[in-house]
């Protein structure tokens, strides 16, 4: 089935940003939409999220120059091609821009035509997505279909917040108990007692970007401790049924060589030493962006009992995956689609990392859309965990509620 149009406009993300969606149409009048998302504590060596920088309109932050290269020079490529292509749309899309980082068309372009179109093959076949990506890109070693574990972002700090916590993420993982729907309500369940427990002590509970609390708590032992209180709170059992896992986005804190954290100034092997000792005293079962993104040899050091996730370190890119494969760095990887800016090369590196034994956890921005892509993402490529901020705010909850009605209708 060929593909007839191509239209791509602003919206607005979940902080009020513009970002892009892009409507794609059938010859025979099916049509699809995507919508792009953006990071707020963004890798380095991501691609390129095309802004216009007039600051007469959004701050400067408008995305009409990425949406003019969607209707004008993408649309004028892929008008005609076949949707079930995908691999030769997305191809074709890297060849047009032609640089590294996708500087010229926007990756934020690139990634919302590559995304509407997937959606449309899946459509124009009478597919769920996460069955037509599985076949498109013979994920055939993957005997069934599984859901995702989820990590529930609920106390925001960092970059996402104001809550004055160096550490961004503190998640739960509902690691022990078995079906989605339980894992979701076990995260439901302990975010509004922790809810009530920071209230309680004089916190406020308003929440941050990814929709966990942002009290401002003395230090990261603190909101382990309460957190701890809110899993046995619910009725669940800490370590057994619910773990812990942080994400340090420590490039965020990281200058000059040094760490700057919670007040100390740190070298790799230092913070590596906090993390050791939160990991005996917490069930803290993965690390996400423990070190920085260019600290390649803090990396080579950073060999500790959880899961070791590189994010900004890799980006999502296979060619950064695969120096960390050479250098045995990190044992998983976090995906995120406008990390590299189309569906093809997101597969690609999730293959790689799978083949490698690197564990796969599919993550969303801090700055979001109701798109709920990945969470047929995360499904069809078996991904152990999904990242989507807490059970809280619509366009986290999205992904959510689509992982349930997967593993409810479909
Ligand atoms: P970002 O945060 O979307 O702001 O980059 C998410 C993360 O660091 O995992
Ligand atoms: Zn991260």
């Amino acid at each position: 089935m060929k593909i007839k149009s191509i239209l791509a406009y602003e919206i607005l993300d979940s902080r009020g940003n513009p970002t892009i969606e892009v409507r794609v149409q059938s010859e025979s009048g099916i049509e699809a939409r995507a919508g792009v998302p953006s990071g707020a504590s963004t890798g380095i060596h991501e691609a390129l999220e095309l802004r216009d920088n007039d600051a007469k309109r959004f701050g400067g932050k408008g995305v009409l120059k990425a949406c003019a290269n969607a209707n004008t020079i993408i649309a004028k490529a892929v008008i005609g091609m076949d949707v079930d292509k995908q691999k030769e749309i997305d191809k074709k899309m890297i060849e047009l821009d032609g640089t590294e980082n996708k500087s010229k068309l926007g990756a934020n372009a690139i990634l919302g035509v590559s995304l509407a179109c997937a959606r449309l093959a899946a459509k124009v076949q009478n597919l769920p997505l996460y069955k037509h990506i599985r076949i498109t890109y013979q994920l055939t070693n993957l005997p069934t279909y599984q859901l995702p574990t989820p990590m529930f972002n609920i106390i925001n700090g960092g970059k996402h917040a104001d809550s004055g916590l160096d550490i961004q993420e503190f998640m739960l993982v509902p690691i022990g108990l078995t079906s989605f729907h339980e894992k979701l309500r076990a995260g439901s369940e302990i975010f509004h007692t922790l809810k009530k427990l920071l209230s309680k002590r004089g916190y406020t509970v308003s929440v941050g970007d990814e929709g966990g609390f942002a009290p401002k708590l003395k230090n990261s032992e603190e909101a382990f401790d309460v957190l701890i209180k809110a899993i046995e709170g619910a009725g669940y059992q800490p370590g057994k049924e619910i773990s812990l896992a942080i994400d340090a986005a420590a490039s965020e804190f990281f200058d000059k060589e040094k760490y700057l954290f919670e007040g100390k100034t740190l070298d790799s092997q230092q913070l590596i030493e906090i993390y050791q000792k939160w990991a005996k005293k917490y069930p803290i079962i993965s690390i996400e962006d423990g070190l920085a993104e260019d600290d390649w040899s803090g990396w080579q050091k950073f060999n500790l009992q959880p899961i070791l996730v590189g994010d900004d370190i890799f980006v999502t890119n296979i060619k950064r995956l695969q120096k960390a494969i050479d250098l045995n760095v990190a044992n998983a990887i976090l995906i995120k689609l406008n990390q590299i800016g189309t569906l093809s090369e997101t597969i690609g590196c999730i293959k790689l990392a799978q083949e490698n034994d690197y564990k796969v956890i599919i993550s969303h921005r801090s700055g979001e859309t109701i798109d709920d892509f990945i969470a047929d993402l995360a499904v069809a490529v078996g991904a152990e965990f999904i990242k989507a901020g807490a059970p809280s705010r619509g366009e986290r909850v999205a992904k959510y509620n689509r992982l349930l009605a997967i593993e409810y209708v479909q």
